[in-house]
């Protein structure tokens, strides 16, 4: 087996330097419009890197390219140049060891919660038996035993979204992509979910990607975040959240946390009124 390569002597004491789990590399990526041809550039130059089981969150104005970054490394978004690499394997397009949750929970409406839990890893060839062994293995890890038999419809838009999560779960993804997963949720709902998803990362210790434009979220549940620039998307600045895990509701009430909210919240506004002075120089 391939030896892991070693730090350079002198800069970190001979320790193996550890593979990031995700690389992404001076991503671009560009759209064009259909009907005029003309070129949208979403990302200019995002270098990323995640270790094995942090927690990042991307933050940034709406429109600025978070999703766009978000499914370029789900693979559902083709970047104009640049690498996206999972444990140094280059991404081509989507796979299941990159499960993602979106907003909107689209739950089949005449699938009960367990076969909605099922469905993906049914696709992927996974037998009856230990598809259904899985999704209890996540249905308790979501809290929603007792409701394995209802049907999408009868669930409220927490439960719903839980059950999207347990779908990403019971694939065993190597990374978790999250893209704003409880802002179509209302505020007391979303809390909640917030703290199910803290203990959900300890118990699991992902490695997960999230984006949001809650900068009080991103704060909460993350290692480290990434503040985006308006559209094209650069990054800003790269902060590190040293607040003590494991964090709940409490956590809010740490004096560092008013601070890293303060900090993230003046770089987008920053960005924000950037943008407002370009315009108005057109
Ligand atoms: P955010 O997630 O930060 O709100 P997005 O990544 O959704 O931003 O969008 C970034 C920019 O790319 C926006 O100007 C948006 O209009 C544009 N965009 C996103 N998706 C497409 C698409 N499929 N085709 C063309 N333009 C797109």
């Amino acid at each position: 087996m391939a030896q892991p390569a070693m730090a350079k002597t002198g800069e970190a004491q001979d320790r193996p330097i550890e593979q990031p789990k995700l690389s992404v590399e001076q991503l671009c990526v560009s759209y064009e419009n259909g009907a005029t041809g003309e070129w949208t550039e979403a990302i200019r130059n995002v270098s990323l890197d995640i270790r094995s089981g942090e927690f990042v969150t991307i933050v940034g104005l709406s429109g600025c390219g978070k999703s766009t970054f978000l499914s370029a490394v789900a693979g559902l978004v083709r970047p104009t140049s640049g690498a996206i690499r999972l444990n140094g394997v280059p991404v081509t397009g989507p796979g299941p060891e990159r499960a993602v949750v979106f907003q909107k929970s689209s739950l089949l409406p005449w699938r009960t919660v367990l076969k909605n839990i099922t469905y993906g890893l049914e696709l992927n060839g996974v037998g009856k038996a230990e598809s259904l062994r899985r999704a209890r293995q996540v249905v308790d890890l979501v809290r929603l035993k007792g409701f394995e038999h209802y049907y999408p419809s009868a669930l409220s838009g927490g439960m719903q979204q839980r059950v999207n999560l347990a779908r990403a779960l019971v694939c065993e993804p190597e990374l978790l992509l999250l893209d704003e997963p409880f802002a179509a949720l209302d505020a007391i709902t979303r809390e909640v979910m917030q703290n199910e998803l803290l203990s959900l990362w300890e118990q699991t210790k992902k490695t997960v990607l999230m984006v949001t434009h809650q900068i009080d979220e991103a704060v909460l549940l993350s290692d480290r975040v990434v503040v985006f620039s308006a559209r094209p998307a650069q990054v800003l600045e790269e902060i590190r959240i040293p607040l003590p895990r494991p964090r709940t509701p409490e956590t809010k009430h740490n004096a560092r946390f008013d601070e890293l909210m303060n900090r993230i919240w003046n770089l987008i506004h920053t960005t924000a009124a950037k943008k407002e002075e370009s315009e108005y120089e057109i």
